[in-house]
């Protein structure tokens, strides 16, 4: 899609700050940080949403969500670990192409929830 942002992540169009990429997967720093570590993980084919998601896009995106969940464990150590899909306008999407967000959690006041 030429007019998906991250579309245009996965091309290497526009820069991220990229944590892990394999042949079908790509995970960023979101570039509006909830905390710190907020990642989102995405397939790279566009799908707009999870209703679209294939059997096969969505075995590789849980094959990788546990890796990168322990990664940002580690270098961050929250004491919890938000997984948010959001689909849909009303629901609290902006971007329509597919994404997980993993947001680190760091307890009382740490401005998310
Ligand atoms: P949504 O609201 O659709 O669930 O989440 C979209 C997320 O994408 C937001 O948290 C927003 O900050 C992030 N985002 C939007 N544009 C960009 C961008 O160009 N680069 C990165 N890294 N994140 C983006
Ligand atoms: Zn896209």
């Amino acid at each position: 899609m030429s007019d998906c942002i991250f579309c245009k992540i996965v091309n290497g169009d526009i820069p991220a700050a990229k944590v892990f990429e394999n042949d079908h997967v790509v995970a960023f720093l979101d570039i509006s940080q909830v905390t710190k570590g907020h990642t989102l993980i995405i397939p790279k084919v566009h799908k707009e949403n999870l209703y679209e998601l294939t059997p096969e896009i969505s075995s590789e995106l849980f094959k990788v969500a546990p890796k990168i969940a322990n990664a940002i464990k580690d270098a961050y150590r929250p004491v919890g670990l938000n997984l948010v899909n959001n689909n849909g306008e009303k629901a609290g999407q902006s971007v329509f192409h597919f994404h997980m967000h993993l947001i680190p959690r760091y307890g009382e006041g740490d401005g998310f929830g």
